[in-house]
């Protein structure tokens, strides 16, 4: 054998024994996404560069170290997506979408490409549900926004969730508390990490969100944004806790989270289950102006689909797992393996899941496999079978037997369905 290839580190198939988990998520986000009147967006896997420079912002993890950005044939810069808010952004911009009656409310499902050091939770192609309001500045919105991942997290039965939250402000209060970030690093700032020292002119309030130890020691007494906030931002956050309660939701105020993305204004959120942050999100009100469209706020979060499937995971969360096949047709010779065919493809179109012989195996052998593949019935065709125009449908589960009409195929798919 040739030298076995592999996938490229930081990235995993996804295997059809697991499909279902995935399917699983998936279709729960959409359901819930459903109910509040949100619809589905897909964006190419690959932007131009340029759009997460200026969409992402030049001081994050994301465009500094973590971007796959590549020349294509054509010399331009192309970069595959590391996150789902600026290309939604991009097309709701170029596809005028902000003509419409607002809000717009947009939900997506995608692959997300980031450079990182791998580890557990941490891959280089990893997949997101998110989503993105666009038009309100309400602060019921934020709260909305956070209740569809809430109800996502619950549908799927995971309990133990903390909500934390922060309040970025505006460009206006953000200023003056850079300032005194600035003052309080500055006696520190030999001891920052290289990448910090870029940020402490450009964006110092990313320092806050550095991995590394060094740093992350240093900013521990920083001083906190909610000290600097201005009238109105305070007024919103304060309306965002009202509204929070309306709907009984638990919240941390936890002014250590800045989130990784520079775009975020007013209200941040993190939800926590054990270590994990399963799902981060918040406003970011000047993304859609910076980016050359009209000046409209915005909303939205993105939920780490790989990450949320460990967490069900480790807490033995059952997925619920449907069977592959309700129906197993054995045949004896080659009159009936026609038969077999034909009636199993009559099946599959009434919606039966069922399977016949492929690998010439004896009638014994197809009734073990069947049974390894843990159909619901089976049945096996010879020659009576076929004269007598009847079949015995066998329950697996208990042994019992149903005699039906071979012909009658609607009388089959109700049997064993
Ligand atoms: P972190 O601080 O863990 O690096 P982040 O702030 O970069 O996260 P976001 O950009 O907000 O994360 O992405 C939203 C969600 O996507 C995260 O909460 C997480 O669940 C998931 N996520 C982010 N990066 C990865 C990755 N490399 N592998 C798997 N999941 C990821
Ligand atoms: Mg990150």
């Amino acid at each position: 054998m040739a030298m076995e290839l592999q996938a490229p580190k930081g990235t995993k198939d996804m295997l059809p024994e697991d499909a279902y988990k995935w399917q699983y998520v998936e279709s729960t986000f959409r359901e819930v996404a459903k109910t509040y009147g949100i619809r589905e967006i897909r964006t190419p896997v690959f932007e131009y560069t340029e759009l997460f420079l200026r969409g992402v912002g030049d001081t994050t993890d994301i465009v500094q170290k973590e971007m796959y950005t590549f020349n294509d044939k054509g010399n331009r810069s192309v970069t595959l997506k590391p996150e789902g808010t600026a290309p939604a952004v991009r097309a709701f911009i170029e596809n005028r979408l902000f003509n419409e009656a607002q809000p717009t409310k947009l939900y997506y499902i995608t692959p997300a490409f980031r450079y990182e050091n791998v580890q557990k939770g941490r891959l280089r192609q990893f997949h997101q549900c998110g989503l993105e309001m666009f038009g309100s500045k309400e602060p019921s919105m934020d709260v909305e926004v956070i209740k569809v991942a809430m109800d996502t997290l619950n549908k799927l039965g995971l309990k133990s969730l903390s909500l934390h939250i922060n309040n970025l402000g505006c460009p206006t209060c953000r200023a003056k508390y850079n300032d005194a970030l600035k003052a309080f690093l500055k006696e520190n700032y030999d001891t920052l990490c290289e990448t910090c020292k870029t940020r402490f002119e450009k964006n110092p309030m990313r320092i806050l969100d550095c991995k590394e130890k060094k740093c992350k020691e240093i900013t521990k007494n920083a001083p906190i944004i909610l000290d600097y906030v201005c009238e109105e931002c305070e007024t919103h956050f304060n309306k965002v806790k009202e509204y929070l309660d309306v709907l009984e939701i638990p919240y941390e105020i936890d002014p250590g989270i800045v989130r990784g993305l520079d775009y975020y204004t007013k209200t941040i959120f993190e939800i926590i289950n054990a270590d994990f942050t399963v799902c981060g999100g918040g406003r970011y009100d000047k993304l859609i102006e910076e980016l050359g469209g009209p000046d409209m706020p915005a909303v939205g979060f993105g939920m780490g689909e790989e990450r949320l499937i460990m967490t069900l995971d480790n807490e033995n969360i059952e997925i619920p797992k449907e069977n592959l096949f309700d129906l197993y047709i054995g045949a004896r010779g080659d009159e009936e393996r026609k038969v077999a065919f034909k009636l199993a493809s009559d099946l599959r179109v009434l919606g039966v899941k069922c399977e016949i012989n492929h690998m010439g195996r004896s009638v014994k052998a197809e009734m073990k496999y069947a049974n390894k593949l843990g159909a619901s019935f089976t049945t096996i065709l010879g020659e009576d079978e076929l004269n007598n125009k009847k079949i015995n449908l066998k329950r697996m589960s208990d042994g019992e037997i149903f005699e039906v009409s071979l012909d009658n195929c609607e009388e089959i798919a109700k049997t064993v369905k």
